[in-house]
């Protein structure tokens, strides 16, 4: 309760990213459905309809795969992105349908090893997950694509340089070769500094990766970094009026909290991470 109005008094001083000219937000979901999760960060099914109502009437949606530095020029209304992270089964059964409704464009990194699997994530509840008919599904509709999100979800900066890499390209082969598609964009699993080893950026560059993202918590301007491309986390308690604060760069103070964390993971755990 506390965390969160220290949050409402940083944001309420925060200038909003509306002021500079353009900026792309690139929002991380997880699960939507009403199961209450805060571990998992599951939006409450009606919350997330009023969230893409926003959207639609104030944002073009974009795919991940789309963003290049011309988003930043173009655009009568400002771009928006929509990512969905590990590959929930509801991302099929609740979130599709709305985002079809709504005609708004999604990417879902999804996890090899997850597919078609039940699993005890970080809370005591079973998770299920899309299988490969979902996930063909998904490919073939023009609205919607599939990225990298690992093997087995296993934060990187943790591994040897030789897991890293598999963890990489294994995910990478195996999604590929079932969906007859290449594939180039990625999300880290957890995604802040301090979680991301600096040789899985080599591997990425090494796979010929276009685009990699991150949940450091910000809004993306046209001086990005391909690899390591910011993001806002939508949580489970997040109402419509934090929601639109969000998108609009008055919560970005936490992506400086975000990199003086990892730099202080760094210097204290001496691991070889991002800052
Ligand atoms: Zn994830």
């Amino acid at each position: 309760m506390i965390k969160k109005y220290i949050k409402y008094i940083f944001s309420y001083f925060w200038p909003k990213s509306t002021c500079k000219k353009n900026y792309l937000p690139i929002l991380c979901y997880h699960s939507i459905n009403n199961k209450k999760s805060k571990l998992i960060d599951s939006i409450d099914i009606d919350d997330f309809e009023s969230q893409l109502k926003y959207i639609s009437t104030n944002f073009n949606t974009i795919q991940f795969s789309e963003i290049d530095n011309d988003i930043f020029k173009k655009s009568i209304r400002p771009n928006l992105c929509i990512t969905f992270d590990d590959g929930y089964l509801d991302n099929y059964e609740i979130a599709i349908p709305l985002l079809i409704k709504y005609k708004i464009k999604a990417t879902f990194f999804v996890v090899s090893n997850f597919i078609d699997k039940k699993i005890n994530l970080i809370d005591e509840k079973k998770w299920f997950f899309m299988d490969w008919v979902h996930l063909n599904e998904i490919n073939n509709n023009n609205l919607f694509e599939v990225g990298i999100h690992t093997v087995n979800h296993k934060i990187l900066s943790t591994l040897n340089d030789n897991e890293v890499f598999t963890e990489i390209f294994d995910s990478k082969l195996c999604i590929e070769n079932k969906l007859n598609r290449r594939i180039d964009i990625f999300a880290y699993p957890y995604g802040n500094g301090f979680h991301i080893k600096k040789s899985a950026l080599h591997v990425l560059k090494k796979l010929n990766f276009k685009l990699a993202c991150t949940t450091y918590f910000n809004t993306n301007h046209s001086e990005f970094n391909n690899l390591l491309i910011n993001r806002i986390v939508i949580n489970e308690n997040d109402n419509l009026n934090q929601f639109i604060n969000k998108i609009r760069g008055k919560y970005n103070y936490i992506f400086y909290m975000l990199k003086i964390k990892s730099f202080l993971y760094r210097l204290l755990k001496k691991r070889k991470t991002i800052v």
